[in-house]
């Protein structure tokens, strides 16, 4: 039989790639807590209409990427492409909508029908925070700091831009829309295929085309500004002063319109220029019609997604293994008391590894290669005394050490 291989846009997360994995969710769940998020846990596979229903019959995820099965019952099931439109699921269906506001923080694996390459995958992870039942613009610009403080906790501060943009309310959008609509039948036969097929459908994501006879014709294309309502050029204006006022720089981008359909007011994404053409690490936006789509109340609601995978790779340096300390009992006599010693210092918090096998210069040359801080060296002479030798392979110096010192003494050297 030929060698099994992952699925295609798949990878393991081993060694290295798991620690900076690791390390990202680390830091975001930390920084959400910070902020009073919460975590929660949803399924990574839901009713299809999860779905189908609230990102949109136009968007690209329902139309080309999601991966959507009949299980054996005959459900139609989705392996989740986004974690928003499930967390607004699971606030409905644990009649959670009468106790808002929530902040909610998530993480897991996503899944796209997606061209795989650098920064993009078929499975990939995020970070995710929505807060829901909250209408205050104020509240945009806290949902965006945060966002903007785990980056820095990551060390890429000064990797990112913050690009903002306002979708506005559905009134000042529909008549955009229009405007926009006309503007571009116009210019019909100019357009690429795909976009001409969207130009009823779906004009505002003609803004998004990556192609260059598109975006050709933008510049002169009418913008949202010029048919913001007032509360929505109040709302906009409040999420401006907001981010000055939690310090986090921006520049405004007309055209940041996001992937799914369901964002209304305020639409963002951290970029970068490190990562080629997938320098969007992490993005979001107001929706404040997706719980209420979900069966719920009308609730509105803020919220964002992290690309781990993206922010892995922009890490400069891994997070390094935590070393570990190896006890090594010279004489299957001392078995006992060496895993005694090993437990008493894995309940202080420490790493410790039992070493049984192989001469004493064999395990030795082990602890080494897994780049352990100290050996516990068990000898019969100093067990008798009630102690151990104790080498430090970093300073290679060696000492005996009474066997009840050894936690708090290494604890206090870690
Ligand atoms: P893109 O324009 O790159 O396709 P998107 O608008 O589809 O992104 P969102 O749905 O907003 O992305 O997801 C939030 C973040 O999740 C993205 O900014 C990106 O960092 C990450 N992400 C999205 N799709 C993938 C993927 N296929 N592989 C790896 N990361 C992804
Ligand atoms: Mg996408």
């Amino acid at each position: 039989m030929s060698q099994l291989q992952p699925p295609r846009g798949t990878h393991d997360l081993i060694g290295e790639d798991a620690r900076r994995h690791a390390h990202v969710v680390e830091t975001a769940r930390r920084v959400t807590a910070s902020y009073g998020y919460e975590e929660w846990a949803t399924p990574v596979f839901e009713d299809t209409r999860v779905f189908s229903r609230t990102l949109g019959d136009t968007s690209d995820v329902v139309t080309k990427e999601m991966y959507t099965f009949p299980d054996r019952g005959g459900e139609s099931l989705t392996l989740r492409p986004e974690g928003t439109a499930s967390i607004c699921r699971a606030l409905v269906t644990n009649g959670l909508t009468q106790s808002l506001p929530r902040k909610v923080f998530y993480n897991g694996p996503m899944f796209r029908y997606e061209r795989p390459q650098k920064g993009r995958y078929r499975q990939f992870h995020q970070i995710g925070a929505e807060l829901l039942g909250s209408a205050d613009p104020l509240m945009d610009a806290e949902t965006i700091a945060m966002g903007y403080a785990i980056l820095r906790a990551l060390g890429l501060g000064g990797d990112v831009t913050l690009e903002l943009n306002t979708l506005g309310d559905p009134e000042s959008r529909a008549a955009w829309r229009a405007a926009l609509v006309a503007y571009f039948r116009e210019r019909a036969e100019a357009l690429s295929e795909e976009s001409r097929a969207r130009l009823e459908a779906n004009p505002l994501r003609i803004l998004d085309s990556k192609s260059p006879q598109d975006r050709a014709l933008l510049d002169d294309a009418p913008a949202l500004e010029g048919f913001l309502n007032e509360d929505s050029r109040r709302f906009w204006d409040g999420v401006r002063r907001g981010l000055d006022a939690f310090s986090v720089p921006f520049v405004v981008n007309p055209r940041i319109v996001r992937g799914l359909d369901y964002y209304s007011h305020t639409a963002f994404e951290f970029t970068t220029t490190r990562l080629g053409a997938q320098g969007t690490v992490l993005a979001g936006g107001r929706y404040d019609g997706l719980v209420a789509e979900m069966g719920g109340p009308q609730t509105p609601a803020i919220g964002w997604a992290g690309g781990i995978e993206r922010l892995a790779l922009l890490l400069d340096a891994a997070p390094e293994a935590p070393a570990t300390i190896v006890v090594l009992p010279m004489g299957d006599d001392m078995t006992a008391t060496a895993i005694a010693v090993t437990q008493s210092l894995r309940e202080t918090g420490l790493r410790a590894e039992l070493d049984l096998r192989g001469s004493v210069k064999k395990r030795m040359e082990r602890a080494v290669k897994a780049n352990a801080s100290h050996v516990v060296l068990m000898g019969d002479e100093e067990l008798a005394r009630g102690e151990a030798q104790l080498r430090d392979l970093r300073l290679r110096a060696q000492r005996a050490v009474p066997l009840a010192d050894l936690p708090a003494l290494l604890a206090a050297e870690r």
